[in-house]
């Protein structure tokens, strides 16, 4: 894939850049292991401040950054901007917690014949972060902001068609006074990469993108025996009980399955009703759906832009094609607009069967497929029938009803009556081919460093 600023809107290429040499990335690879040297050693505070000083410019140029991610990968500008801000405020509880988050851990010195016994948390050095357009600030920014208050250097080989983003990103840790050499952008495809995890200088590995990518990365890794964490695909359940609130758990459905065009790791993309509240919540989830405004994202009033790439599109009109091949009913959408830009109508599909291939295979785009079960046993086995364990949804008032979800759903995030999103605070995850590892609160900024036994006699 070239890489390139192709606007998702109009199809046009707006930019071309060239890959890095093999001596660019040569040279930033020895520039990354020569900055951590000293940058290892600076304080929590010097850190905390350039950090700080990152969210203040991000602050600042939030609409300048926002059209800037729009034009790449046509996001809403609404959506672009809240991303922005995500970033500030992720920066900022870094700045302000990483200290306390990595904070030595006493043990219990006399049970081991010590005077003094303790874990460190230290850096591990210099990590290369592989990324995907769809969130192109957000999913790096959630690597660097801990990374670098860990005192790791990163290295980010971004996705190939956001680049204007990538370079944004080094360029921001530069003005806000971070070391050169703390945060590099490498220009490289997805070929380079193995040549960049083998290198002995890289030392670990975070890759937020495709099954078939983390798989590929975490081969190598294994190899080279680096650590990694993966943030993969997901199929997220979203379930609806009789004792829900359906007016607001369709309105929410159908944010949560259009989310950034329908093209989230986390978005909502089974929804799995009891059959007794089934006819209503259909009803309220099509009209709610077909109201979204499709259009172009640089405008305020847009709910959803057009997709990525022309093959993302592709993808989603061929398993919308399929379903509908084996018997699918299409409550909404579902047909390709005429006209520039890669735009896909948000698209209900019920009657869901099995061997539809939307049935198993991750949906990147605002197509929703609709279930209907008998009772919760029903509902957590469907919601458990994939391969994926990213983020899950339940909608329910029971008591009950919410300890079987947050107990027997298989997922690194379950959220009752209200929808999947990530916060600084909170470990974001997943489970079986969703990946491994966490990102984010105490647990995220933990994953790239050495905890170090200190026993002293
Ligand atoms: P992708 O094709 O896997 O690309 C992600 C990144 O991996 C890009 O930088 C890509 O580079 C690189 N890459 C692709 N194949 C590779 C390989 N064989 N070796 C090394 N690097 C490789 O994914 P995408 O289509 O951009 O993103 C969509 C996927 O990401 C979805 O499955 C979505 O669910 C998942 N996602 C997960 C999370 C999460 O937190 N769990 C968040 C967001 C997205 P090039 O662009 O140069 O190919």
């Amino acid at each position: 894939m070239a890489i390139a600023t192709i606007n998702p809107a109009t199809g046009e290429t707006v930019k071309t850049f060239d890959e890095s040499s093999d001596e660019e990335v040569e040279a930033a690879l020895a520039l990354a292991v020569e900055t951590f040297a000293s940058y290892r050693l600076t304080s929590f505070a010097e850190r905390a401040g350039w950090m700080r000083r990152a969210a203040d410019l991000l602050d600042a140029e939030v609409e300048t950054t926002a059209a800037m991610m729009t034009t790449e990968m046509g996001k809403t500008v609404a959506s672009a901007r809240q991303e922005v801000q995500k970033c500030a405020k992720a920066c900022r509880f870094y700045a302000e917690h990483a200290e306390r988050l990595l904070t030595d851990e006493p043990a219990d010195a006399s049970a081991v014949g010590a005077r003094k016994a303790y874990a460190r948390y230290q850096p591990l050095g210099p990590v290369l972060a592989i990324m995907p357009w769809n969130f192109p600030l957000w999913q790096a920014m959630r690597f660097a902001a801990p990374a670098l208050m860990a005192g790791n250097v990163g290295l980010l080989k971004h996705a190939s068609n956001v680049p204007q983003t990538a370079l944004y990103m080094q360029d921001l840790f530069e003005r806000a006074g971070f070391p050169r050499g703390a945060f590099q952008t490498l220009l490289v495809g997805s070929a380079k990469v193995e040549g960049i995890l083998r290198d002995r200088r890289v030392v670990a590995a975070t890759l937020t993108g495709s099954g078939p990518a983390g798989s590929a990365v975490a081969s190598v890794a294994g190899d080279e025996i680096k650590k990694t964490v993966l943030e993969l695909g997901g199929s997220d359940p979203f379930i609806v009980m009789p004792s829900a609130d359906l007016a607001r758990a369709a309105r929410v459905a159908a944010v949560a399955r259009t989310l950034n065009n329908g093209q989230s790791c986390i978005a909502a993309k089974r929804f799995i009703v009891h059959e007794a509240v089934a006819d209503e919540f259909e009803q309220r989830f099509v009209e709610a759906m077909a109201a979204l405004r499709v259009g172009d994202p640089m405008e305020d009033g847009t709910d959803i832009g057009p997709l990525a790439t022309e093959s993302q599109r592709q993808d989603v009109v061929e398993l919308v094609g399929d379903a509908v091949a084996k018997g699918a009913r299409v409550l909404c959408g579902g047909e390709v607009p005429g006209g520039a830009g890669w735009y896909y109508p948000p698209t209900i599909l019920a009657g869901i069967t099995p061997e539809m291939r939307v049935h198993t295979e991750e949906l990147f785009g605002p197509v929703a497929t609709l279930y209907r079960v008998a009772d919760i046993d029903e509902a957590i086995e469907l919601a458990n029938a994939t391969e994926f364990g990213l983020g899950s949804n339940a909608w329910t008032q029971d008591e009950e009803e919410r300890a079987r979800f947050v107990r027997d759903i298989e997922a690194g995030m379950v959220f009752i009556n209200g929808n999947t999103t990530s916060y600084p605070d909170l470990p974001f995850g997943g489970v079986k081919t969703s990946g491994y590892g966490r990102e984010l609160s105490a647990h995220g900024i933990r994953e790239f460093c050495n905890l170090k036994t200190v026993w002293v006699g």
